[in-house]
């Protein structure tokens, strides 16, 4: 009979663990779908304002050469972390399809639906993501 009581609290850890119903996943899958075609838009722009920018220069003296720069390489940043976006949420649709999206990375402690909602990249629980916060706001650089 201690075969059969142990995998029941197998089961029942399993159950703990185990987290979104379908409704949730479903919900999650489509936010995370809005989310792609959202950045997919962004990253339209930004290629139409490299384009503008190199038919612009044509005639142009070097007078706005600084201002210009400035703000092409933050165009570009502003491209390259959408891309970073980009690539995350296509990990957490991987983690959506493999039933580990709402498992914390750092303490495997589910992350909670609500939360997973209104950021569903997340990989970390509230509690996690705040003392990742407080290191990286201490080591970080101060960017203006
Ligand atoms: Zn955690």
């Amino acid at each position: 009979m201690g075969g059969l009581t142990s995998l029941t609290s197998v089961i029942g850890v399993l159950q703990t663990v185990a987290m979104l119903t379908q409704e949730q996943t479903t919900e999650l899958r489509t936010r995370l779908q809005a989310e792609v075609t959202r950045l997919a838009d962004h990253a339209h722009t930004a290629l139409d304002f490299t384009m503008d920018r190199d038919r612009d220069r044509i005639g142009r003296d070097s007078m706005d050469e600084a201002t210009e720069e400035e703000t092409y390489s933050t165009q570009l940043r502003l491209h390259d972390r959408e891309t970073f976006l980009l690539e995350k949420i296509r990990e957490a649709m991987r983690r959506l399809e493999a039933g580990t999206l709402d498992e914390c990375e750092e303490c495997s402690e589910p992350i909670g639906f609500k939360r997973l909602l209104a950021r569903p990249v997340t990989t970390l629980c509230f509690d996690c993501k705040t003392a990742r916060e407080q290191v990286e706001s201490e080591h970080a650089p101060t960017e203006t």
